[in-house]
């Protein structure tokens, strides 16, 4: 099983004064980052030990935590190294500044977009600028919580659609047949190609 690790910030804790303090960055990383972490490990072990039969737990629970908390783990590492100290006028430059353009026409429109995410995520969450790579374009989203509903930086392996419209002509309600015989039609070449490209 292999555990994730709590990385080290990046800079120093009171590298980003005034805007955040050094108490914040201290509690937060050292404290909540670090939950984060041990609870990852913690579902992790979990998992691990159902696997070998050494113990039984309920799996969906565990899955539940280990995606929040995996996620938390994730989104905070980007977080961290995503800032710097304070700077006068600080903008984008090279091609990512390019493509703000392109895509949202302007920064100060990209800005507002964001700002609006940011500040309207409902309940705890993450404003996110991302690329969308089959459309190729920068999006902003919303994460709320850690995960609903986001694996950052997943790459997509194997996915299963569970909704009804994809059993429901064949199976009526039974999704659990459909899933059970699912597993005939999985194209391991394909999964095998996302994996080592
Ligand atoms: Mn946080």
């Amino acid at each position: 099983m292999q555990k994730v690790e709590l990385p080290p910030l990046p800079y120093a804790y009171d590298a980003l004064e005034p805007v955040i303090s050094k108490e914040t960055m201290t509690l937060h990383h050292d404290k909540h980052h670090a939950a984060y972490v041990n609870a990852t490990n913690a579902a992790l072990e979990k998992l691990d030990k159902s696997r070998k039969g050494e113990m039984e737990i309920d799996t969906r629970a565990v899955l539940r935590d280990l995606t929040f908390n995996l996620n938390g783990h994730i989104l905070h590492s980007m977080f961290w190294t995503n800032m710097k100290g304070t700077k006068d006028n600080n903008k984008p430059n090279g091609e990512i500044a390019k493509q703000i353009d392109k895509d949202f026409g302007s920064f100060d429109a990209f800005k507002k977009e964001f700002d609006t995410a940011a500040k309207t995520v409902e309940g705890s969450g993450w404003a996110v600028l991302g690329f969308e790579q089959n459309s190729k374009q920068l999006v902003i989203v919303q994460i709320e919580k850690h995960n609903i509903n986001n694996i950052a930086n997943l790459r997509t392996l194997l996915i299963l659609d569970v909704w009804e419209h994809a059993f429901y002509v064949d199976y009526k309600n039974d999704k659990a047949a459909f899933v059970d015989k699912w597993w005939d039609i999985v194209n391991w070449d394909e999964v095998e190609k996302r994996f080592t490209l």
